[in-house]
């Protein structure tokens, strides 16, 4: 690295050093609250995405830019006994050409799935197809990305976002789900620290749905979330057993466990053997170049994994959502500055 490079590293690596003593004065959920909120900001996207460093941070947590690179990550998955649900990076759209190229984009991904023949689904984040515009105009552009599916037998899995829009989002879900007559090419997703989720996850149930459990990744109002983690943790525990009980199964329900956590992973794999659950009725869900070692170790035991693999240009609120999740992830940030 040159000199002139060097001295340009310096506001990073103090900003870093800052932000580890933050974390040890104030806690990590401090720290969290501020990168979820830096993840929202333009300012910072401009500044950070400017930054080569920075990009190479990302590629821990995202296959690349382009669709090409995210199907060999798909097929090397695949190669190892893996699942794969394939997302295209990008979020909050001000205008309805920027939801219908997002849209257009994912209908090409679903093509390029089936002439690879890799074993992978899409998730969908509303906010990219046009939710903040209007949610007639995301549910039209989830028809069409639907329509697509159904003709190439895949699915689609519509991500959860804030709070804000979850009874929007679960709203769409169920229309596509229900009127439109998607019932078994579409998903939801639902987040374990919000309240309202335990009686989302008995409607869910009731329809038979195809579910992911994850805990949530954005920072929430105690009105509407725990503010505890053992909180999110032991909700996580009480909906993952609502999921793959009996009942739930019976009802048709598909259940994907998405978390790194190993005390929610050990919960689920004590849930599934004390009821003699098949291991094809759930699965594992992690996120790409998180964990390597427990999913590899899932696959070795028998039960399903599949990896949430992102990729795009738009990888910036992404990876500093995976950065406020982790704050050891910071030393990674740090690390990679000293070794450049
Ligand atoms: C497949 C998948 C899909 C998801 N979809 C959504 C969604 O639609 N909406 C939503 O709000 N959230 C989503 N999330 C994110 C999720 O809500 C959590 O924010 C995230 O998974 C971290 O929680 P955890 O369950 O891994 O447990 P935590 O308690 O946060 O972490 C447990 C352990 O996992 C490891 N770990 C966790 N995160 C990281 C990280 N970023 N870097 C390195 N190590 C880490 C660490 O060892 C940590 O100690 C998804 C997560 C997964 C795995």
């Amino acid at each position: 690295m040159t000199e002139k490079k060097k001295l340009a590293s310096l506001p990073f690596f103090a900003a870093i050093l800052l932000a580890i003593g933050f974390v040890y004065r104030f806690g990590a959920q401090w720290l969290r609250s501020v990168l979820i909120m830096l993840s929202h900001a333009s300012w910072a996207r401009k500044l950070i995405t400017h930054f080569s460093l920075a990009r190479r941070v990302a590629q821990r947590f995202v296959a690349g830019e382009q669709i090409e690179a995210a199907l060999v990550a798909a097929r090397v998955l695949n190669e190892k006994g893996m699942l794969v649900t394939l997302d295209y990076l990008g979020e909050n759209v001000t205008t309805e050409q920027d939801a219908a190229d997002a849209r257009d984009h994912i209908i090409q991904l679903l093509q390029e799935i089936k002439n690879w023949g890799v074993d992978a689904n899409v998730s969908v984040k509303l906010s990219q197809l046009g939710l903040r515009i209007s949610p007639d105009l995301a549910r039209e552009n989830v028809r069409l990305i639907l329509l697509k599916a159904k003709e190439l037998g895949n699915k689609i899995r519509i991500d959860m976002e804030e709070s804000e829009v979850t009874a929007t989002t679960l709203q769409i879900y169920r229309t596509l789900r229900d009127d439109i007559g998607f019932a078994h090419r579409v998903g939801i997703v639902v987040q374990s620290y919000l309240y309202r989720t335990e009686s989302d996850v008995h409607e869910l149930i009731n329809a038979g749905a195809w579910i992911r459990l994850c805990k949530g990744a954005y920072a929430e109002s105690p009105d509407v979330a725990f503010a505890k983690k053992s909180d999110t943790d032991a909700s996580y525990v009480k909906l993952m057993k609502l999921m793959i009980s009996d009942g739930a199964r019976a009802k048709g329900v598909y259940a994907g466990m998405a978390t790194h956590d190993e005390k929610m992973i050990q919960a689920t794999i004590d849930e599934v053997k004390a009821h003699a659950v098949p291991q094809s009725d759930f699965e594992f869900q992690m996120l790409y170049g998180i964990r390597r070692d427990l999913q590899e170790q899932l696959v070795a035991d028998g039960y399903r994994v599949r990896i949430y693999v992102p990729y795009g240009t738009a990888w910036y609120p992404y990876m500093v959502r995976r950065l406020a999740e982790h704050p050891a992830n910071l030393w990674f940030f740090a690390s990679n500055l000293i070794r450049r």
